[in-house]
């Protein structure tokens, strides 16, 4: 699909993000042919650095992370042509003028794209600067990356700092999740086949299972990580997301605002989670085979530290598609294995004609986000053989990679779709403030309960799948995780 002209201004463009995730992204798109003639990327930073150096910098950052294109110097060098890097103080005035110069000779109509990859406290700075110096139009739009607030108070405020010079419209506020092919997937799921969305609510599901598992810690982050927590960082946007996707009603048309309004709905449909139903958890040392991995409480230097690296919860929607089924959601760092997956359990057939003896086996769907890509539905089937009625699950297996060939095996970047999103003006995988405030309210009340409580985190093994005690929190409901054990 063809996008429009563009300038595309990262501030923060000699950080972790532009550096790993926006400049590969936006160089393989280049590749793709999707970058109009007379494009241009111009990155910003406060350091003060010359264009053969930062282009050096780039070079690297995509030899690194760009894939296999990156071999094709001519492909390389043509999309350095695009990018100029410009100093500019987020907090100050140095290099506002010059930006504004820069962007004034861009020739012929073009979308003008302000992409805030800096800490959030710099998010308000540079939407007032923007302002300050001309440059926010009404056509202008604005990336902006997580964390969005700490709580609802925050996020309410940064919305109104944001709202106070662009319009709901402008603003592209990123939960990279979103950009995944397969968390896309889920929708075409859900309202593409005829199959499953009958079956879609509380008379037919048992429950469903929302597994984020992370092998990594949270080395190079460790600052922010002990501020936020596992809630914060993964459960109040991305397993949310997640959750809204799964279980919200069809809207009417795959648009922006019908998408939204439906997530929405769903968040504010969430009852306020019982204490007894949260566990969290943080890692403990371990020793590996020949050397010790810290601790949690060691990575981040703060021996007395009560921030979670694990949380595991059981959440209500209380309307009428969902009451009684019970949602639980995971995430964690440090565990055995790094797998995301959505897991709905169908209920048992209300009457097994075979007798009690041939076993009851309900319909599982699972959908994989990663690795592997893909979805697996269980089926019942008779056991094969002469010994009489006994049944069995089978998989029916379908793995992207190889249903789809090489174009389900290579998946695009969660950045790359979502920033030619951005470009092409397509919001409805960007998170709007409401959807983000709502989240924000469902959480800091679980957040200040823990507070109120001096609540402290259950260790657990590094490696291991969590804390004992979110195995418990499914015993008691007579059920089991799945997914990384
Ligand atoms: P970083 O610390 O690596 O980079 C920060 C960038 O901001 C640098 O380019 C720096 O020069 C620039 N900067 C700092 N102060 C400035 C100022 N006063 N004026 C102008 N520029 C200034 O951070 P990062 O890891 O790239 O993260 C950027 C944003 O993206 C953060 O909000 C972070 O939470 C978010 N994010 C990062 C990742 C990731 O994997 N790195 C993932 C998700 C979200």
């Amino acid at each position: 699909i063809p996008v429009d002209l563009f300038d595309l201004v990262i501030f923060g463009g000699t950080g972790d993000l532009a550096q790993r995730k926006i400049l590969p992204a936006l160089f393989r798109r280049f590749c793709g042919g999707q970058m109009p003639k007379g494009a241009r990327i111009i990155a910003a930073a406060r350091t003060n650095l010359s264009q053969s150096d930062y282009k050096a910098m780039i070079t690297n950052a995509i030899q690194a992370y760009g894939g296999n294109q990156a071999n094709d110097a001519v492909a390389l060098e043509a999309f350095l042509d695009c990018l100029t890097y410009t100093r500019v103080d987020a907090t100050g005035d140095i290099g506002w003028p010059e930006l504004s110069t820069l962007m004034a000779q861009g020739q012929g109509a073009r979308v003008s794209i302000f992409y805030f990859s800096v800490g959030p406290n710099l998010f308000g700075p540079l939407a007032e600067r923007l302002h300050k110096h001309g440059l926010a139009q009404d056509s202008s739009r604005i990336v902006v990356e997580k964390p969005f607030g700490r709580d609802l108070e925050s996020a309410r405020a940064l919305n109104a700092t944001l709202a106070t010079h662009f319009s709901e419209g402008q603003i592209y506020r990123i939960d990279h999740y979103l950009g995944k092919e397969t968390v896309q997937n889920l929708m075409a799921i859900r309202f593409g086949n005829m199959l499953f969305e009958p079956l879609w609510n509380s008379q037919y599901v048992d429950h469903i299972q929302i597994t984020v598992a992370e092998t990594v810690g949270i080395a190079g982050r460790e600052a922010y990580y002990d501020r936020s927590g596992a809630m914060r960082d993964m459960m109040q946007n991305h397993l949310m997301q997640l959750l809204c996707l799964i279980a919200m009603e069809p809207p009417a048309k795959f648009d922006p605002d019908a998408v939204r309004d439906e997530k929405l709905k769903v968040i504010r449909a969430l009852d306020t989670v019982e204490p007894h139903h949260i566990v969290r958890g943080q890692y403990q040392a371990q020793q590996g085979a020949d050397d010790r991995h810290d601790s949690y409480r060691e990575t981040v230097g703060n021996l007395r530290s009560t921030t979670e690296s694990y949380i595991a919860l059981r959440a209500h929607i209380s309307n009428w598609r969902w009451a009684g089924t019970p949602f639980y959601l995971r995430t964690g760092k440090k565990l055995v294995a790094r797998s995301s997956v959505i897991n709905v359990f169908f209920k048992d057939a209300p009457h097994s004609i075979f007798g009690e003896e041939a076993g009851r086996h309900a319909n599982l769907l699972s959908i994989r986000l990663q690795p592997n890509e893909g979805i697996t539905l269980k089926v019942t089937i008779k056991e094969p053989g002469p010994g009489g009625m006994r049944l069995m699950d089978v998989p029916l297996d379908m793995t992207f990679s190889e249903a789809l060939g090489a174009a389900g095996g290579n998946p695009p970047d969660a950045y790359e779709r979502l920033i030619m999103d951005v470009i092409r003006g397509n919001q409805t995988l960007f998170m709007r403030g409401d959807e983000v405030e709502a989240a924000w309210a469902w959480t800091d009340p679980i957040i200040a309960g823990w507070q109120a409580r001096g609540d402290v985190p259950k260790p657990y093994d590094s490696g291991s799948t969590g804390p004992d005690d979110a195995d418990l929190l499914m015993r008691r409901d007579l059920r089991e995780w799945q997914g990384i054990n």
